[in-house]
């Protein structure tokens, strides 16, 4: 068992939390999220592009990298609307984890084109920017303080989605994740509108991602799924949505990984993805995000990468608060029986993340990571954890510090 290293004043800001939490959890139960209609199949782009013509939209704006656009996956969608008399514009310049720089210049040609919704094809770096941008379009603030929850007093544009990573679930969140352009602090809107109306699952735009990005990516899913299904705001029906997101990639992510082209795989993985999305919008996450982040900020570590290495040490730390769920996850996805021990069982959980983690290369070490930046990073990660998350076992400042020392 580890034993909260936590100080008096950290546990009175905990039971503070615990009294937030309620209320967000009631709230988060109430909010509506619409359905997202999802395409699948060698026709879901041009079954998309029926779907916009039929909303009776006139000019899509395209948001995307200068990856997908050279490996033609652009043309594709572009020939696709104007074959149902669409026009489009396209706006290729999205970098990983986007920053306010990069929501202003999508915006300022959307705006110059009088685009009236918008379709992103790309990761969650892509959906996200674009998600931004469709709030800001029709709310005249700074993009800034559109950040937090719901604050585009107007409706957004129709915003539609094409994944082209397998992992973080945008598609059908209510969240986008902004970078400051100096600091790199990622900032959060919250907005259930910006849910994609149409969500495209084509595991033929997956199959060009190289093996470290997948393995990256799959693990980020995992994170969202095992976070949900830890979550104090969890429920019958997040826990559903996250053990059969966490079955699928356990099954599917170590085939990807080894061969790209499985296209069979590569769509479980994109299921996957979406479902723990699904499993976290509405229950909140924990310390493996809140640590993760910062790593973002700091190194620029990729945001799957940060998860994937964290995961099986936070859920190591919260194990035995949360025993007899993970020993129900584990009987549920074959990694134990009855005659094992909830202890066993839990325990069975962290050591298929650290052999999953192992077969898909990730390091067990943080690149990069300077012990004299451990207070600073647990600080920022102990006040976004008290901020947005729902961890199940709370983590003073000493604690968090203790865990990323591990990475050393
Ligand atoms: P990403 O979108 O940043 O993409 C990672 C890299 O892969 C990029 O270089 C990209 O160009 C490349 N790439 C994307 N698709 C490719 C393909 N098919 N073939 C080859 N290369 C491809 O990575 P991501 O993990 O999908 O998204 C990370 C971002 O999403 C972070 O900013 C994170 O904070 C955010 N996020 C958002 C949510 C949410 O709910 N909104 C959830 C989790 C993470």
């Amino acid at each position: 068992m580890t034993t909260s290293k936590a100080t008096f004043s950290e546990h009175l800001q905990f039971k503070l939390h615990d009294v937030k939490l309620k209320a967000m959890g009631y709230g988060l139960k109430l909010m509506k999220i619409r359905h997202t209609h999802v395409l699948t199949g060698p026709e879901a782009i041009a079954e998309l592009a029926n779907k916009v013509a039929q909303s009776d939209l006139k000019k899509v704006l395209i948001v995307t990298t200068p990856g997908a656009v050279k490996r033609g996956y652009c043309d594709t969608l572009s020939s696709a609307l104007s074959a149902r008399g669409l026009a489009s514009v396209v706006y290729s310049e999205v970098i990983p984890d986007p920053t306010f720089t990069t929501v202003k210049a999508g915006l300022a040609v959307l705006k110059e084109h009088n685009c009236d919704c918008a379709i992103a094809l790309g990761g969650g770096s892509v959906m996200d920017a674009a998600k931004a941008m469709i709030v800001a379009a029709t709310n005249e603030q700074p993009v800034e303080s559109l950040m937090g929850m719901r604050k585009g007093k107007n409706v957004p544009l129709p915003f539609y989605a094409i994944p082209t990573t397998s992992g973080t679930g945008s598609e059908v969140t209510n969240a986008a994740v902004i970078s400051e352009d100096i600091t790199h602090i990622k900032r959060f809107m919250i907005d259930s509108r910006t849910v994609a109306k149409v969500a495209v699952l084509d595991p033929s735009l997956t199959a060009s991602l190289p093996a470290g990005i997948t393995a990256e990516t799959g693990m980020d899913a995992m994170t969202h799924a095992l976070e949900a299904y830890i979550s104090k705001l969890s429920n019958p029906e997040s826990d559903a949505l996250a053990i059969e997101a966490i079955q699928g990639i356990f099954t599917h992510l170590p085939i990807c990984f080894a061969d790209g082209n499985n296209l069979q795989a590569r769509q479980a993985m994109a299921e996957a993805s979406l479902t723990a999305g699904m499993a976290f919008r509405k229950v909140m996450l924990g310390y493996v995000h809140a640590i993760s982040h910062q790593f973002g900020a700091v190194y620029g570590t990729s945001h799957g990468l940060g998860n994937a290495i964290l995961l099986p040490l936070v859920i190591e730390y919260s194990k035995d608060t949360v025993t007899e769920k993970l020993a129900t996850l584990a009987i549920k996805t074959g990694l134990g029986n009855a005659s094992n021990t909830q202890e066993q069982l839990a325990q069975s959980v962290v050591n298929k993340l650290k052999d999953l983690n192992q077969q898909l290369n990730i390091p067990t070490k943080l690149a990069g990571l300077k012990e004299a930046d451990i207070p600073k990073i647990a600080l920022s990660s102990y006040a976004e954890a008290l901020k947005i998350h729902a961890a199940p076992k709370y983590m003073g400042k000493a604690d968090i510090e203790a865990l990323i020392k591990k990475l050393l």
